[in-house]
């Protein structure tokens, strides 16, 4: 019987889930196997794409065949790079996220393993002569680009048409492992002794490379310490000709901790809290059930001592742990306290590590050289053969769903690999997602609660100062006088504080105090952003840049100024009021460089400066013990926002933020300046009452029907055109209708609030549900139906359980 293998294969414009059988051809018989990246050919021609082989096996071939069947080409990988659970993973996930397995498959590898391609003419008949030779230069093939940078590009694809030329995508590989030369010796210690002797006294430097080689023994050097012993590389490659020596290449590994010194640290004692959490999560382990655990523990409760001593556990049964955080580069402490703990047991996975830093953490993953995968949302796929605990910390930050192809949510993963690992999932969080709460009340996840400081510190009184007094009294600064007092008192007294500006949903924009006019983008309906540094407008959404207007364009008034609250506005506005204050400041401009976060943070935690300044990124997970203040400039702002998670959102925030605040011996305070005092997420997270912010969250969900006691699903529709977006959503709206009971509510079809993007018009639709069997296959039946008019520019997108409302 010959040998079949079922591929999965990237066609950009045909997408499905079916694999398509190829023969492996004999030669390639003994090297194909499940997992492993192979090209093979697709379609008419010869086109080569890439794909992945999800099942390899002797079969009869298909009768009622009535193609012929297509041998693969060629292997991309050596082994497979995709272990069986992967690849069922991808299948089951992209039912989920409404994304297909091949999207998925390349989600979970590093983006060296992601392959290109690039597109060729090639001559299969007669051509005009003069293009033969003077574009051609009378070889085969002609690169795309090239035919592009020549200019003849329609002359080519017409040639195509007739059937002259061929277009052929041929399929590169990215990988590259870093190497380094080594010069190996060959001959023995004798051997090298007796050609000493026979060299002549001017070859001084041959003789040096001898005596080198000679004391070398079996062990290769590298050729940068050859030359460091006065021995260039013209000298080894004279050796290397003589047979002395040879030179090799070794794979090693990018190490971007290289420069860094973790001191070990041992396992602490545990408070009575702790072990009561510890505890049962251990039992779990070692009945190796995949409970799910919600640790719900107060800002510095000491809930990552518990995981650190959960991940020993572990490693001590000799399996790997996955701990994610919503992002490396803003917890850098985080990664230090595993580094210290288990040294190079831990490879960090991150946006902030280069392709090739990236591939080789996944590597020493994927050879079980390192057991603990610290990283963000997507290590969530890290290829560890066999796991004994999956961690989320800070559970209920969004970042954890991903909001393009494929839209996963790795929550979601990180049970269903627990599952599938017979291991416990930990979700860990000061202040759990409503979602997560309430499955912990129905039983489906354990509730651990820590409500004591690990060091018995309590938590820092938290003061709401109402903005529109100020106001009343004259003050029109960003500051109150009380936020202004407590600064300067800890600039006395040689202490720290952190001042968050609230920037969710909010930017400097420029507005003409005459008309009113907005300076919006010409491609997608919203506020270009002001900024200072290049002195220029932007557009966040598509990029697009332009000079700073002086005149209105609308009305020629020159009362042209900028409005709205930036960083660097609220800095120089710092820097009049405490002129002898020292600033930090830390928002998307100052953090574009790669390791800015960890140096600015850095330089904060030497005191180089006395206050630190920036958006949300400052409030997650840090730990200086010397912050005694914390300062919420305008905690409203995301309370404005067309989502019904704005109050959860700010709830999450405000206590993050004063959780950074009294973590040292000195008792800690907070600020929080609101134009709505009196808003309950604002209070409740003054009086850090989780509890009662969770009963009155969940009671207005309740009322208004929304998560968690509805699911959503939110389809969205594009196009370039308005009315044709507008037409299909109502159509495709009434594809779905039927599998819908009256129980359900149907919000839209609306623009999306931010109605045009990239020169395309976006349309949505809301469905709320409780329990619609027939929903989700209907909803893959209509992608599949609407294939024709997506590759011919209808944008479809089916977001299960979506996050983002703007
Ligand atoms: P969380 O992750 O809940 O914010 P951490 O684990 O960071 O809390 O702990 C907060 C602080 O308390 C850290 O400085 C940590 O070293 C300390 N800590 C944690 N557990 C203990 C313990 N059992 N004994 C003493 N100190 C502890
Ligand atoms: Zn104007
Ligand atoms: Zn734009």
């Amino acid at each position: 019987m010959p040998l079949l293998a079922d591929v999965i294969v990237d066609v950009p414009t045909l997408q499905t889930n079916r694999p398509y059988t190829y023969l492996v051809p004999d030669e390639l018989s003994t090297v194909v196997s499940k997992g492993m990246r192979v090209i093979v050919p697709f379609g008419q021609g010869s086109r080569c794409i890439q794909g992945f082989v999800v099942d390899v096996r002797h079969d009869e071939l298909p009768l009622d065949l009535d193609i012929e069947m297509k041998n693969i080409s060629t292997v991309m990988d050596a082994n497979p790079v995709l272990t069986d659970e992967l690849i069922k993973l991808g299948q089951d996930l992209s039912h989920l996220t409404f994304s297909f397995q091949v999207k998925l498959y390349q989600t979970m590898l590093p983006a060296v393993l992601r392959a290109t391609y690039t597109k060729r003419f090639k001559i299969i008949d007669d051509i005009p002569e003069d293009l033969l030779w003077e574009v051609f230069k009378g070889k085969e093939d002609l690169e795309w680009e090239r035919a592009e940078e020549l200019g003849v590009l329609d002359q080519a694809i017409k040639l195509v048409k007739e059937q002259k030329l061929s277009i052929e995508y041929d399929v590169h590989d990215k990988k590259n492992m870093k190497t380094i030369r080594k010069v190996k010796p060959l001959l023995s210690f004798e051997a090298y002794a007796e050609i000493k002797e026979s060299l002549s006294l001017r070859a001084a430097k041959q003789k040096r490379l001898v005596e080198l080689l000679q004391q070398a023994g079996k062990e290769a050097a590298t050729v940068a310490s050859f030359k460091e012993k006065g021995v260039s590389t013209a000298v080894i490659n004279t050796g290397v000709e003589k047979g002395w020596c040879d030179i090799i290449e070794e794979e090693v590994y990018r190490d971007p901790f290289a420069s860094t010194t973790f001191t070990p640290t041992v396992a602490m004692t545990l408070t009575d809290d702790q072990k009561v959490a510890y505890k049962q999560i251990n039992e779990a382990m070692e009945a190796n059930r995949p409970d799910v655990f919600l640790l719900k523990g107060i800002t510095g409760s000491g809930k990552t001592e518990i995981y650190l001593q959960s991940i020993a556990e572990v490693l001590e049964k000799g399996q790997g742990a996955l701990m994610l955080v919503p992002e490396i580069a803003l917890t850098p402490q985080m990664v230090h306290r595993f580094k210290s703990r288990f040294g190079e047991e831990v490879a960090v996975l991150h946006s902030g590590l280069s392709d090739g830093e990236k591939y080789d953490e996944w590597r020493k993953i994927e050879n079980e050289e390192a057991k603990v995968v610290v990283g963000a949302r997507s290590s969530i796929f890290a290829p560890l053969k066999d796991i004994g605990l999956i961690i989320i910390d800070e559970e209920h930050e969004t970042t954890y769903k991903q909001e393009e192809f494929p839209k996963y949510h790795a929550r979601d993963v990180a049970i269903w690999r627990g599952d599938y690992h017979n291991c416990p999932v930990i979700l860990g969080s000061a202040t759990p997602s409503l979602e997560s709460r309430a499955r912990a009340t129905k039983g489906v996840y354990t509730l651990l609660e820590l409500n004591k400081r690990a060091n018995n510190q309590s938590l820092p009184e938290v003061s709401v100062v109402d903005m529109r007094e100020e106001a009343k009294q004259g003050n029109h600064s960003t500051f109150s006088a009380t936020l202004k007092e407590e600064l300067q008192k800890r600039i006395d007294l040689n202490e720290q504080s952190v001042l968050l500006l609230n920037r969710r949903g909010y930017s400097s924009f420029v507005l003409c105090r005459d008309c009113g006019f907005v300076l919006e983008c010409p491609n997608c309906d919203i506020s270009q952003t002001l900024h200072m540094d290049t002195k220029t407008m932007k557009c966040h959404y598509c990029g697009h840049e332009e000079g700073i207007p002086s005149i209105c364009s609308s009305c020629s008034s020159r009362s042209i100024r900028y409005f709205g609250t930036g960083t660097q506005k609220v800095e120089e506005e710092l820097k009049e009021l405490l002129p002898d204050a020292r600033i930090i400041r830390m928002d998307v401009d100052t953090t574009r460089r790669k390791g800015a976060h960890e140096k600015l943070f850095k330089a904060f935690e030497n005191k180089e400066a006395n206050i630190l300044l920036g958006t949300q990124m400052i409030a997650k997970g840090l730990d200086f013990p010397d912050v005694t203040l914390v300062g919420v400039i305008n905690a409203d702002t995301s309370l404005g926002l067309p989502d019904f998670r704005s109050a959860e959102k700010t709830f999450q925030l405000l206590t993050q933020v004063s959780g950074r605040s009294g973590r040292g011996e000195k008792e800690g305070k907070v600020i929080v300046q609101s134009y709505n005092p009196d808003h309950y997420a604002i209070q409740l997270a003054k009086q850090h009452d989780y509890d009662s912010f969770y009963k009155k969250e969940m009671h207005l969900r309740h009322i208004s029907e929304y998560s968690p006691y509805f699911y959503l699903i939110k389809l969205s529709v594009s196009h370039e055109n308005e009315m044709t977006a507008a037409k299909k959503i109502a159509q495709y709206l009434d594809f779905i209708k039927p599998a819908l009971s009256d129980q359900s509510i149907i919000l839209g079809p609306t623009p999306r609030s931010i109605a045009r993007t990239h020169n395309r018009y976006h349309f949505q639709v809301m469905i709320k549900y409780k329990k619609e069997e027939k929903l989700m296959a209907k909803l893959h039946d209509l992608l599949s139906a609407t294939q024709k008019e997506q590759s011919k520019g209808v944008m479809i997108s089916i977001d299960y359980q979506p996050l983002d409302f703007i």
